[in-house]
């Protein structure tokens, strides 16, 4: 009864796309609009065309007008979010030289014990000297330390008195200038201070450190744990925080064995760092007896700046990556669905194949004509069709929506979970004002615009969108409606998958892991054009036999792949005696439902594909991280382990199935979720 339970899947497929707002915040994004919000600083959310100039160059885009944040520390921002769980570890943090716009961040965040000091008492909350900082040894999870060292004449003491202050496994966020074409450190202590402008390029420098700067940190004692460059993050990130090409932070961990000087120091002023902390009201004071044991929380501090992998959504599926995000709702390995054209198509041929589709759980996608072609004469070509003693059921035409009958039919179809889209507004050339009419008509219906649209173009007499309907001036242009009424396009050209340079039939996955037509998008503009998988052309009867053989859609499964098969549903796939299914296919298709396979229509398929390429993966050994930059709601999100591993929260944890998959339950927008890895 295999069916049975597939036909029940239905339920489970379930997406909230809001589609205007995710459309809004991509042109935003996209800067398609200018909206007078390009830039956006991360600590105080200020959004503007451009940051304020700032340097003794005032250099454009640098400084945010509400916090004063600079780039390096935007880069902070960025890195600390998508690389760290700093937002959700307890810390005890120390900040030399220190920055309002951290300053207002720490005191936000309740998970954060936040002191800074500075050599001038007027800046932080308290005044003390780099190299002998008033705090006991071991004091702090994290210290933050930018554009201070270049000004410290022993720079080396100054790391190593960070160090110091370091908890064993805690971690210091360095920057300085660096020349990047300098290989070594250039200083010289018999420069006065009147000719550091002159020699070093800025009035408090005392050198102009080089590649070697990582070299001084280990020397200091610190090891290099990662060295995160404002580019990684994408050139998206890069532009909306104004971040600077190039620009680098560094990650220092003190190692758990850090020896000599390290515990033996003296620690004169203990009572000095409770002083200071009791100075700033916005300061919380951990309860250190509620912490975890050391060892964890050594391991678990760890891993909070591990550089984490990057898992692309949009990857096709490779047994070789430890970690991947499924396209596919609740534990299925795969999808599979038809788009069937309405060239031919008929309800009285339609209806005994839609009946196995039922009997067997698959939800389809089946597009209809709206009106009747000049050429068919409101039907009239069916009249004669029989008039000349021929049976109607194998009439060759197709008949639109406009009847009456077929009207009932497909609102029946919709009404049984079928997804009903257009094919062109008739089976000829449409203008545009037939595309409007089509559309406004097909709302009357169904209550809603078509999620899925297929344009016939190449044909002779069809000047759609391959032709002249990308054309803007002609009479069939329609792009611009395409794009309005938001439909999935499916666009008959050469900008499909060709079959003959990709033999395997679910080629959308294995092609470039996307179904979404890059092609028709760059080409004609089309915003939502898909692609289509198989031999479409042998799709009909005996092709969809040969090739989706049982080979074929075991290895579909084995795969994890998609498959929008694309394919007219006509006489050929019909037992002419019995006017049923022709049995081969049905077999085939009980074969394909005993598999677990996500059955749905294209429309829902493509939604959530899209919704899902807004999800970011992150791991390391100890943590898994995701991020949903979409405007969806995802519900059944699924993640799959191929070394077995398991997941936990605080809440939860979650043991991999079979294939290793995972059902972690929903996102929402803007959500980050963290998962421990067992
Ligand atoms: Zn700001
Ligand atoms: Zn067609």
């Amino acid at each position: 009864m295999e069916w049975i339970r597939a036909g029940r899947r239905l339920d489970t497929a379930r997406i909230g796309v809001n589609r205007t707002g995710r459309k809004i915040a991509e042109l935003c994004q996209r800067g398609w609009f200018s909206l007078g919000h390009n830039v956006r600083c991360p600590f105080c959310n200020w959004r503007g065309r451009k940051f304020l100039p700032h340097g003794v160059e005032k250099k454009t885009n640098r400084r945010c007008p509400r916090c004063g944040s600079i780039e390096r520390y935007r880069l902070l921002y960025v890195y600390l979010l998508r690389r760290t769980s700093f937002f959700q570890e307890r810390l005890r943090i120390l900040e030399v030289g220190p920055s309002k716009c951290f300053r207002n961040l720490a005191a936000r965040l309740p998970n954060i014990e936040y002191v800074s000091i500075d050599s001038n008492r007027h800046r932080a909350m308290a005044q003390a000297d780099i190299v002998s900082l008033p705090f006991p040894a071991h004091a702090f999870d994290l210290v933050i330390c930018f554009g201070v060292l270049e000004q410290v004449k022993d720079d080396l003491s100054a790391m190593r008195e960070i160090l110091r202050a370091l908890k064993p496994g805690g971690f210091a966020i360095l920057q300085v200038p660096v020349e990047t074409d300098r290989d070594v450190t250039f200083e010289d202590p018999s420069i006065g201070p009147d000719d550091y402008e002159k020699v070093f390029g800025d009035s408090d420098s005392v050198r102009i450190y080089g590649l070697d700067f990582t070299d001084r940190m280990a020397a200091a004692g610190f090891r290099l744990i990662d060295q995160p460059v404002a580019d990684e993050f994408g050139v998206q990130c890069l532009e909306t925080h104004a971040l600077r090409h190039g620009q680098n932070l560094y990650v220092g961990m003190k190692p758990r064995d850090y020896g000599p000087g390290g515990e033996s120091l003296a620690d004169p002023s203990a009572a000095h760092f409770s002083k200071i902390a009791k100075q700033s009201l916005s300061l919380k004071v951990l309860d250190d007896s509620r912490q975890l044991a050391p060892s964890d929380r050594l391991t678990r501090l760890l891993d909070v700046f591990r550089p984490m992998k990057e898992v692309s959504p949009a990857k096709a599926y490779d047994a070789a990556d430890e970690w991947s995000l499924s396209p596919f709702p609740d534990g299925y390995a795969f999808a599979f669905t038809i788009v069937h054209d309405a060239d031919s198509a008929y309800s009285r041929r339609l209806e005994p194949l839609f009946e196995v589709f039922d009997e067997f759980g698959f939800k389809i996608t089946g597009t209809v004509f709206t009106f009747w072609a000049d050429w068919a004469r409101n039907g009239k070509i069916w009249l004669e069709w029989r008039n000349n003693g021929r049976d109607g059921f194998f009439a060759p035409n197709s008949v639109p929506l406009v009847d009456e009958k077929e009207r009932e039919f497909y609102i029946q179809l919709s009404a049984r979970g079928h997804e009903i889209g257009m094919h062109t507004p008739s089976e000829t050339s449409n203008t545009r004002e037939d595309v409007i009419r089509a559309f406004e008509y097909f709302k009357e219906v169904f209550g809603r615009y078509p999620r899925i649209y297929v344009e016939h173009a190449v044909t002779r007499n069809k000047d759609g969108q391959a032709s002249e309907g990308s054309k803007p001036g002609s009479i069939y242009f329609n792009t611009d409606l395409l794009n309005a009424y938001e439909p999935w396009v499916w666009v008959d050209d050469d900008c499909g998958v060709p079959d003959k340079h990709h033999k395997r039939f679910y080629d959308i996955l294995a092609v470039n892991g996307s179904p979404f037509n890059t092609v028709a998008a760059a080409r004609y503009g089309i915003a939502k054009a898909f692609l289509r998988t198989g031999k479409w052309r042998e799709a009909d009867g005996d092709g969809f036999l040969a090739w989706y053989s049982e080979k074929n859609i075991d290895a579909l499964e084995e795969q994890r792949g998609l498959a929008l098969v694309y394919m007219h549903l006509d006489a050929k796939w019909l037992d002419v005696e019995t006017r049923e299914m022709r049995p081969a296919i049905k077999e085939r298709l009980r074969y394909l439902a005993s598999k677990n396979g996500w059955f749905i229509p294209a429309g829902v398929i493509l939604d959530r594909l899209q919704a899902i390429h807004q999800l970011k993966l992150y791991h390391n050994e100890r943590r898994l991280k995701l991020v949903n930059t979409g405007s969806s709601t995802i519900e059944g999100l699924t993640v799959t382990s191929n070394r077995g591993r398991g997941l936990r929260n605080l809440r939860k944890s979650w043991k991999p199935g079979r294939r290793g998959e995972m059902v972690l339950g929903a996102i929402h927008p803007g959500e980050t979720l963290w998962f421990n890895i067992d």
